[in-house]
């Protein structure tokens, strides 16, 4: 068989499209398809955190993105008794912002046409059912207006998100991973509304958090989001009792929901995950890449996307496409992630507990280093290494670093 495109990536999202963008920028062949129809929606807080905001920097973004979404340079955490601290949002290197917040409407599409415009091809619109090794590489069958189509490629890139059909489909996933639930609206006419991200631990489930994201002056993405141990727990009713709190009923007094109540789950297993199977490499939330405390998942979307595409390229280029080049993208991204997501799951087990909060939060006034602690934590840049175990964590949080 000869390959029609050097890289296929299945799924348009900031995952796929930052793979693609990379790709295309080196030369290479690519075609990005997705079931979608763009400018489409996703079902997300919007928040892009300053890894993410970094990554945009690189891609030549961020200065036009920074004119449509809202610049954040604070964010506010109250807990569960309502005791409030805020902290600057830290930075690695100085930007025009801190973090962004960005409707995912506008951001996807602009990703997705910065890779085109790198010269990547997109089929919108393309569902692909099913992706199969075959000779020297993948062949993907797409369903796309009621046809059935098939696209060659010497790899594929997965970033589906955390829609399991299509890892399922190939078998790369047996099974069905616990996940976190959100759920948010967008509002406007919101009163007293802060440059910041807001963080509430009052009136949502635990482990989880309520947030209130500025999307301009008066208007928010307002949503809640929890590692779901219950079933029967549903996002929306979490949603309707953060809403009807007796803080936000203020703040929304006379503020109207401009869309739905939408919900949607999120994958943050990459401890387990698989990060890929013959000629495939996953990037994103297709690989648990998200953060199992504070539930963002753009930041590894774009940053595991990169990788693959380099990934991708050196296989290429190279002509290897032994199992241990594959491995050898796993490896990558177990040294960038697993310490981080280690640290963050011992702190939703351990520390997300209403007491625990309340103390770190009324102890946060007294102490610069506990609040810059909590900040990177809150935005998942904190990490310790060895053996993690409560007392660690604590330390970690509690001490200078
Ligand atoms: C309510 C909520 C709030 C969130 N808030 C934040 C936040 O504030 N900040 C943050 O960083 N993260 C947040 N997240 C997480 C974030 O939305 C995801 O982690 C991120 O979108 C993952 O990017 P991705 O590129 O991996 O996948 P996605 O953005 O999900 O993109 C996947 C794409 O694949 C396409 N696709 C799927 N299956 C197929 C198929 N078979 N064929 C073709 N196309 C297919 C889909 O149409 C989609 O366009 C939130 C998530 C939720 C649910």
């Amino acid at each position: 068989m000869g390959a029609a495109y050097d890289v296929l990536i299945v799924g348009a999202g900031p995952g796929g499209s930052a793979a693609a963008h990379a790709l295309a920028q080196r030369g290479l062949n690519v075609l990005l398809l997705d079931k979608a129809h763009f400018p489409r929606d996703k079902t997300c807080g919007d928040g892009l955190t300053p890894r993410a905001v970094g990554v945009l920097d690189e891609m030549g973004v961020l200065n036009e993105l920074c004119r449509v979404g809202q610049g954040v340079q604070r964010f506010v955490v109250i807990s569960p008794r309502r005791a409030r601290t805020q902290a600057p949002i830290p930075t690695e290197r100085p930007l025009p912002v801190r973090a962004l917040v960005v409707p995912r409407l506008i951001l996807d599409d602009r990703l997705r046409a910065l890779a085109v415009q790198a010269g990547a091809q997109c089929l919108e619109g393309a569902h692909v059912a099913d992706l199969k090794p075959e000779g020297k590489g993948v062949i993907a069958e797409v369903e796309r207006a009621d046809k059935r189509e098939r696209y060659t490629a010497s790899l594929a890139i997965v970033a589906t998100g955390a829609n399991t059909r299509l890892l399922r489909a190939i078998g790369v996933l047996k099974d069905q991973p616990k996940v976190l639930v959100a759920s948010r609206a967008y509002f406007e006419g919101v009163r007293n509304l802060e440059d910041a991200w807001t963080l509430r631990f009052d009136h949502a489930p635990m482990p989880g958090y309520g947030w209130i994201f500025p999307t301009g002056r008066d208007t928010a993405n307002i949503g809640v989001g929890y590692f779901k141990e219950d079933r029967h727990q549903s996002a929306h009713r979490a949603f309707e009792r953060f809403v009807a709190s007796p803080a936000l009923r203020e703040r929304l007094s006379c503020a109207t929901r401009t869309s739905p109540v939408k919900g949607y789950p999120l994958r943050d297993d990459f401890l387990t995950a698989p990060t890929f199977s013959e000629r495939v490499l996953l990037v994103g939330e297709a690989a648990g890449l998200v953060n199992p405390l504070t539930g963002e998942g753009i930041d590894y979307a774009l940053e595991s996307g990169r990788l693959a595409a380099a990934h991708a390229a050196e296989m290429l280029e190279r002509g290897d496409f032994s199992v241990e080049s594959h491995r050898a993208y796993d490896r990558a991204l177990r040294e960038r992630y697993q310490a981080l997501f280690e640290f963050c799951l011992t702190v939703r087990r351990w520390l997300v507990r209403p007491f625990l909060l309340d103390v770190l939060v009324w102890l946060a006034n007294y102490r610069t280093d506990l609040r810059t602690n909590l900040a990177r934590v809150v935005l998942g840049g904190a990490s310790v290494r060895g053996r993690l175990t409560a007392k660690r964590v604590l330390r970690a949080l509690l001490l200078k670093q």
